[in-house]
């Protein structure tokens, strides 16, 4: 087996915490720091444009491609879960609305037992991550962060008609919700910069590299953790063919995603000692709670059909439609080739009893629907709204299939789990047709299209939900932080019972936000970075840092 080095810090997976990471690790200390990604480089126009989604989702060459087990809460249907499997991870693949979350989220965090992560806590860091160009209040918004954030470049007029029609149900538009209030109705804001795609490896992990204290290794798959007792040493990874090791000097932090950090903690003897023996790997550290707590944004397609005369965006899908727009896209950086599919957005309460908007409601200018994580154009003009339950109740859980890394582990979703989650999405449901029923759409809608009219009842509509609901790719909390027996990492992120390991992405959430998971994802790497550089800025002498030239990398990322 070949050892690679001696690094200071190893983090596991170039994706939105990965990124962040080591962005912040190589910045703020004088340490070397390599990360381990197991997917390809991310230099192609498909993850610069914001149109490209359409040729990486679903394509295994970017996307790890996870099949779930048949689910009991919808009918046994299983499905096909995409992940980023590529420099940046989900961000070089995702949706590009940029959602910090409810701020009851974080103190709701806080309220578990997790000092140090309540809204006021968290703030700092989402302001510093951010350069938003829209209006915000400064006290809530930064301007001088690495991530570009912006207001949905050239808007659809449907997208606008959208709030407008919102409003006259009573969900009063907002100008910003990820301000001081996220409740209502509103235009996306966006990861996207100048018509580009800002992924975290972009606006974090790329700039980093530029200094020799980091390093990336892309197609490395990291298989397990190595542990001297019990303090974690190194990793050991696949690349071309070949095992490899390297050596971590302060720590490894695991930020591989809510599917690969309980899996790679798992295949590391760290988790359930039940599931872990019967695969026979010998439970050197008993965490029940790795790989459950699964949770994800429950949501439902929508469908609106539209008058004939009206051009909506699905319309372009066609060679005359596409080089139109490609054109647009070249002049203006406008249009659909530059702009996320889903442009606006409403967060409601379905319940007077709800403390916060427990629905989001996505909004599309087109009409598609998803055939197994791949999207089918409609060919009639169409609008869509997407309600998805914020913090729902119903939990899944995801375990080994085998020790192989290269094998995909069993998930369960059970996103239909819990009956309150069932009547918020009919609640939302219903509401959707409100919205389409609005004046600002009198002029716009026909018939709907999916589930269509005929479907009323609660009954009816827990048939539909049962049948078509699907996940929004947020999946989170399979690592929770917390201080309870189900609990894996604490409020610093360090794994319970083993020393020199933490865990850092969207695995750690111990309830998912209100929202779109990317943003509080940097938050809690940006955290992180901060809790990582106190412990050792404090640990030790920082005038006499015992730095590791870094050598060129070997099958390195370029
Ligand atoms: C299709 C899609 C659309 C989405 N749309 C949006 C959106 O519009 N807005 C939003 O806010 N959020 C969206 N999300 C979710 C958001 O992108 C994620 O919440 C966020 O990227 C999670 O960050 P992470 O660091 O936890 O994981 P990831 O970003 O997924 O990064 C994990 C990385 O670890 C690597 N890895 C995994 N296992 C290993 C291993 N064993 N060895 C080495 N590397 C490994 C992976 O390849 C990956 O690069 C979307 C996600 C998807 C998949």
């Amino acid at each position: 087996m070949v050892n690679i080095g001696t690094y200071d810090f190893v983090i596991v997976g170039a994706g939105a915490a990965g990124s962040v990471l080591a962005n912040r690790l190589g910045k703020d200390g004088p340490w070397s720091v390599l990360v381990l990604e197991a997917g390809g480089s991310d230099w192609s126009p498909m993850h610069l444009v914001p149109a490209g989604k359409l040729f990486t989702l679903g394509n295994p060459r970017y996307d790890w491609r996870f099949r779930t087990e048949p689910d009991p809460s919808r009918l046994d249907r299983s499905e096909t879960w995409p992940r980023g499997k590529v420099v940046g991870g989900s961000t070089t693949i995702n949706g590009l609305f940029y959602v910090r979350g409810n701020p009851d989220d974080f103190d709701l965090w806080a309220r578990l037992g997790n000092e140090g992560w309540s809204y006021a806590d968290v703030l700092p860091h989402f302001r510093d991550l951010e350069s938003y160009a829209g209006q915000g209040d400064p006290a809530y918004r930064g301007t001088r962060g690495a991530l570009h954030v912006s207001d949905v470049p050239s808007p659809h007029w449907l997208s606008e008609r959208f709030v407008q029609a919102a409003g006259e149900t009573g969900i009063a538009a907002n100008t910003d919700y990820n301000g001081r209030v996220q409740e209502g109705a509103a235009l996306a804001q966006t990861t996207i910069h100048g018509g580009f795609r800002q992924s975290a490896a972009r606006a974090f992990l790329h700039p980093a590299r530029r200094t020799d204290r980091v390093r990336l290794e892309s197609g490395a798959l990291v298989d397990r953790i190595r542990f001297e007792g019990s303090r974690a040493c190194g990793v050991e990874f696949l690349q071309a063919g070949q095992r490899k090791t390297v050596t971590a000097r302060r720590e490894i932090i695991v930020c591989a995603g809510a599917i690969g950090s309980p899996c790679l903690l798992m295949r590391s003897g760290i988790g359930p000692a039940a599931e872990l023996s019967r695969l026979g790997i010998p439970a050197t550290t008993r965490l029940p709670g790795v790989g459950k707590n699964l949770q994800e944004h429950a949501g439902i397609w929508i469908v609106q059909g539209v008058q004939s005369g009206i051009h909506t965006a699905n319309m372009d899908y066609n060679a005359l439609g596409v080089a139109r727009q490609l054109l647009r896209y070249v002049m203006t950086r406008g249009g659909p080739v530059g702009t996320p599919t889903a442009q606006a957005l409403a967060f409601v309460r379905t319940a007077p009893d709800e403390r916060t908007p427990d629905v989001q409601i996505h909004f599309m200018p087109m009409g598609y629907r998803f055939v197994d994580s791949t999207m089918e154009i409609l060919k009639t003009p169409a609008i869509m709204a997407v309600p998805s339950v914020n913090r729902p109740d119903s939990r899944g859980e995801l375990t080994l299939s085998s020790t192989n890394p290269e094998d995909p582990p069993r998930i369960q979703p059970r996103l239909l789990e819990a009956r309150r989650d069932i009547e918020r999405l009919t609640a939302a449901c219903r509401l959707v047709r409100r919205i389409f029923a609005a004046p600002s759409f009198a002029d716009v809608v026909t018939v709907e299209s999916f589930p269509g009219p005929a479907i009323e009842s609660d009954e009816q509509w827990e048939s539909v939900l049962r049948e078509r609901v699907a996940p929004i790719y947020h999946i989170a909390g399979t690592c929770k932080m917390g201080i309870d027996p189900n609990a894996v990492v604490s409020p610093d992120l360090t794994v319970h019972g083993v020393a020199g390991l933490r865990v850092a992405d969207s695995s750690v959430m111990p309830v998912i936000t209100s929202g779109n998971t990317n943003a509080p994802t940097l938050m809690i790497a940006s955290r992180a970075a901060e809790m990582i550089v106190r412990d050792h800025k404090a640990a030790e002498s920082y005038s006499a840092p015992d730095r590791v030239a870094l050598r060129p990398a070997s099958g390195a990322h370029r």
